[in-house]
């Protein structure tokens, strides 16, 4: 199989290692890619958001299966593009990326299918905004309603600085707070049948204890020791399924990965939100884990045939990831400082650039990579990942010292 991975963040060079880790691949390309995916697969330029360039270069690369990566593209309708040149493509329709491009349609489609999440309204000015916010009273939670890769949402105690945020987005989401442990659930859907992966907790702010702004995610870990045996299952019958069954009425069905971001409080998991792609850093842990050939998963999605594939295999153990951000992250990223002992095994890149020059590694976004490590359990996975962050040298860097700690210290307890 050939295979055209499009992307080129720490989540698509976890998803290269994947798919280069596949026998049945037999030639890796990436667009655009990133330095640690060089490694692995040939990189081609490509806009990512641009479907006809996209499908342009699966048709001329010879493609079996197009891996969508990012969420901009999806949302832009580049899995239409390909699958209109009669390519497998690994991601929702445009129309189904809705899912994550809109708060307000993800609510919509939770309320028809009777998924348990948080009370929300929809606001455009400030009156129905601050009208919104004493209605659910503290902690208060704004929400950007568009694509805002993972930072257009504010969780605070300070009313004024709800509405500024809300002031800022022009149209937001305001909801209910959900108390309790996060769980981020993936699932690989063919639009009908559907497989979930190990479920993962991801750690948004980013500073130690949950403390500062929100970020696109600072580290992972799975498997999580301290769920429900019965979470998944459960998760599967009361909001996948309904979910995956209200697309298909509407007639556009979801076919791709559907990330289930969950608040586990003392009513039960609720939906925080829905994504519609593979959630980054919670990839890089999920894939260490994972035994089953991923192309052959993907493609099966991609062609619905998923009810065929066999049940998926995990490895045993647990798998730690530690993002390494660039000073002033997630404010005011700096970039363009010299990166030096990335070239280990388990780092995994996420915002870097070889410098024309001299082929130096340089920082080049505000994740720059993250250390990930498996283990027998959490943690030896934890301390391996950590051993990997203390040997890049990045000037300015910082990263969470906390990752899967309070899991590791048995500290995460279930309300109610
Ligand atoms: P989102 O982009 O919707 O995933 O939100 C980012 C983060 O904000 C989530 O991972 C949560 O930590 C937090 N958050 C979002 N919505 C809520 C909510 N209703 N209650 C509590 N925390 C929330």
């Amino acid at each position: 199989m050939r295979v055209l991975l499009v992307g080129g963040g720490g989540r698509e060079h976890a998803l290269a290692l994947g798919l280069a880790g596949d026998p049945s691949v037999e030639q890796l390309i990436a667009a655009p890619g990133n330095p640690g995916i060089a490694a692995l697969a040939e990189l081609r330029e490509v806009n990512p958001t641009d479907p006809s360039a996209v499908a342009a270069l699966a048709v001329e690369v010879g493609a079996d299966l197009v891996v969508i990566g990012p969420e901009a593209p999806l949302v832009a309708g580049v899995a239409d593009a390909v699958r209109a040149k009669g390519i497998p493509a690994f991601g929702p329709s445009a129309e189904a990326a809705g899912l994550e491009g809109s708060k307000t349609f993800a609510k919509e489609i939770m309320i028809a299918a009777g998924v348990p999440t948080a009370r929300a309204h929809t606001c455009t000015d400030a009156e129905s905004t601050a009208k919104a916010l004493d209605d659910f009273g503290p902690p208060y939670v704004v929400k950007n309603d568009g694509l805002a890769a993972g930072k257009g949402v504010v969780v605070t105690e300070d009313r004024a600085a709800a509405l500024r945020h809300a002031e800022e987005c022009g149209r937001v989401v305001v909801e209910e707070y959900l108390a309790g442990p996060e769980v981020s659930l993936f699932v690989v859907t063919d639009g009908e049948a559907a497989l979930p992966l190990l479920p993962a907790q991801d750690f948004k702010r980013v500073g130690d204890g949950d403390t500062g702004p929100n970020t696109g995610g600072m580290g992972a870990y799975a498997p999580l020791p301290w769920a429900p045996p019965s979470l998944v299952d459960e998760v599967m019958a009361d909001v996948v399924h309904p979910t995956l069954a209200e697309m298909r009425r509407r007639g556009t069905p979801f076919a791709g990965l559907l990330y289930v971001g969950l608040a586990l409080t003392a009513a039960g998991p609720r939906v925080i939100e829905f994504n519609a792609r593979f959630g980054d850093p919670e990839t890089q842990v999920v894939l260490a884990l994972l035994e089953t050939p991923l192309a052959g998963l993907l493609h099966a999605a991609a062609t619905g045939a998923l009810a065929a594939h066999p049940p998926l295999r995990w490895r045993d153990g647990a798998a730690v990831t530690v993002v390494v951000a660039s000073e002033g992250y997630p404010a005011a990223p700096r970039t363009g400082d010299v990166i030096a002992g990335a070239d280990r095994a388990g780092v995994i890149h996420a915002g870097t650039a070889r410098r024309a020059a001299d082929g130096a590694l340089l920082s080049a976004g505000g994740r720059v990579l993250c250390g990930t490590a498996t283990g027998p359990d959490l943690a030896a996975a934890r301390d391996a990942a950590y051993a990997l962050v203390r040997g890049v040298e990045l000037a300015g860097s910082h990263h969470r010292t906390d990752i899967a700690a309070a899991a590791v210290e048995g500290r995460i307890t279930l309300p109610g």
